[in-house]
């Protein structure tokens, strides 16, 4: 059974157990069927207002059980009635692919015992299968925005018909440039439909979202879960600034790691994820990909490769992982730090979830240091040194590390090949990326055509340069380590 990190609910009436929400009986018996003992604070908070059918602005994040709080009233509203061609009934917005997957199995594990068409449109899958489904009519249509719009603007889809109308993860739309779309689909769906508005966090421009989309709605506000939970033991590692030796790292972290099962690899670009994945399954490391650029059905299936424990490395980027639940991972890696501090606690938030205890190491450069600083402010601790920090040495005029500095052992590997990155880049270099692979996932939803006929990612495209670059120091193929990780080490919780 999963438990998710409750938080403490705002407003006042709290029902202890599920059968006090007025849900049915059928989605009672499904919720059984999943163990839980009793409601999460924003379930028990918003179920029955959902239920008596007021708008609801829920200000909660992923992990509180917040999927189901929409979820399982949905399920007992929809029993009654049925769905007409091209009319959804029901209009819930994602931002990403993922999430909406998510989300459509949410519906097949609380739906089990009711028979709702379920309809899923995202981009990256054929349009025709999805027409075809629309044709069918639709109880609960989960869409990604972009995607959505695409339909709707062919015809092949009237929101006319839709009594309840749910955006989840607000922030992170306007965060990913989704909100004049969301607006836009505002003004397709009836005036007097029923909206739950969900997001983590309240700027003012969601302030504002929330006002021209809610009529008097109920707020309930489940407390951020911890920034880091307790149950992760969180070092940071030095590493030099070539990913070549952060490469050689993480291959030693992994092989040594305590208590391992399974790890979450988080890099900041995605042409990372792609080179880091080939260099792991090179080195004989069972790990799948995960980022923008793959086509929807390669996502889907490194995920479900990763669940289902097929796969023990996931390696992703954060615009790809971002939200997902996967429970009981015992390890997260930040190979590269990441420049938002939010972005690292939702990183490390994938291990140590439902009690379970975990571990979350951050490969961490000499360029790495304001970001472990912010990150350090927002999480209120210092993340402790796993064996000692290292001073790295002066780099020569070619930007290359200079040999014997303290971080250099020097050392050729014991096969002796090379592959050595130069790829150098800093902090904008990095939110460039993250900001591009958006824009990317904006794009790709609206242009689908272009996406499914685009070709595969070449993550080998940095690689003559890094072959040269490994030529020209002779270096080895990452296998040199720093000193200091071949001692015995102490993790200070
Ligand atoms: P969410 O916040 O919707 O992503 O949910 C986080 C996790 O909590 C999911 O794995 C759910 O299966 C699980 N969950 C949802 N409701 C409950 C509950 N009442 N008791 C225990 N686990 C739950």
């Amino acid at each position: 059974m999963n438990s998710p990190e409750l938080g403490t609910a705002v407003s006042t009436t709290t029902a202890t157990t599920f059968s006090e929400l007025g849900l049915s009986d059928k989605v009672l018996g499904a919720i059984e069927a999943t163990g839980y003992k009793s409601p999460t604070p924003i379930q028990a908070q918003a179920i029955p207002h959902v239920l008596a059918r007021r708008d609801v602005l829920g200000i909660a994040q992923t992990g509180t059980g917040k999927t189901a709080a929409f979820v399982l009233p949905m399920i007992t509203m929809l029993e009654k009635g049925r769905a007409r061609a091209r009319m959804p009934r029901t209009l819930i917005l994602e931002p990403t692919r993922e999430l909406a997957a998510q989300v459509y199995e949410s519906f097949e594990k609380y739906g089990k015992n009711t028979k709702l068409n379920v309809a899923l449109l995202i981009g990256g899958v054929s349009f025709g299968d999805q027409d075809l489904k629309l044709v069918r009519g639709v109880d609960v249509l989960i869409a990604t925005p972009g995607r959505l719009l695409d339909h709707s603007e062919r015809g092949r889809l009237l929101l006319s018909g839709c009594e309840l109308l749910i955006i989840d993860e607000a922030d992170r739309m306007l965060d990913m440039g989704f909100i004049p779309d969301i607006e836009r689909i505002g003004k397709l769906v009836p005036f007097t439909r029923q909206t739950l508005f969900f997001t983590a966090t309240m700027p003012p421009e969601i302030q504002r979202i929330a006002d021209n989309f809610l009529h008097n709605p109920v707020r309930v506000e489940v407390s951020k879960p911890a920034p880091a939970a307790s149950t992760i033991t969180q070092p940071q590692v030095a590493v030099g600034r070539e990913d070549y030796e952060k490469r050689a790292t993480l291959r030693h972290l992994i092989n040594t790691a305590e208590n391992f099962k399974n790890a979450i690899i988080f890099c900041n670009r995605k042409l990372e994820v792609a080179a880091l994945h080939k260099s792991l399954v090179k080195h004989g490391f069972n790990a799948v990909a995960l980022h923008g650029d793959l086509d929807q059905s390669a996502r889907m299936a490194a995920l479900d490769a990763f669940r289902k424990g097929d796969a023990k490395l996931l390696i992703a980027s954060d615009v790809a992982a971002r939200g997902l639940d996967i429970p009981a991972v015992s390890h997260v890696f930040n190979f590269d730090v990441p420049h938002h501090p939010d972005d690292y606690v939702h990183r490390i938030g994938r291990t140590g979830r439902a009690g379970l205890t975990g571990t979350a190491i951050s490969l961490v450069a000499p360029f790495d240091a304001k970001s472990v600083a912010t990150i350090e402010k927002l999480i209120g601790a210092p993340i402790p040194w796993m064996g000692e920090p290292v001073v790295v040495g002066e780099e020569d005029a070619r930007g290359r590390p200079r040999r014997g500095g303290p971080d250099r052992s020097g050392g050729r590997s014991r096969n002796g090949r090379s592959s050595r990155s130069g790829s150098g880049r800093g902090r904008e270099g990095g939110r460039q990326e993250a900001r591009s692979e958006r824009q990317e996932q904006v794009r790709s939803e609206r242009t689908p055509q272009l996406r499914e006929s685009a070709p595969p990612p070449k993550a080998s495209e940095p690689q003559p340069h890094r072959e040269r670059a490994a030529r020209d120091t002779g270096d080895t193929d990452g296998s040199h380590l720093p000193a200091f990780l071949l001692r015995p080490v102490n993790i200070k919780a």
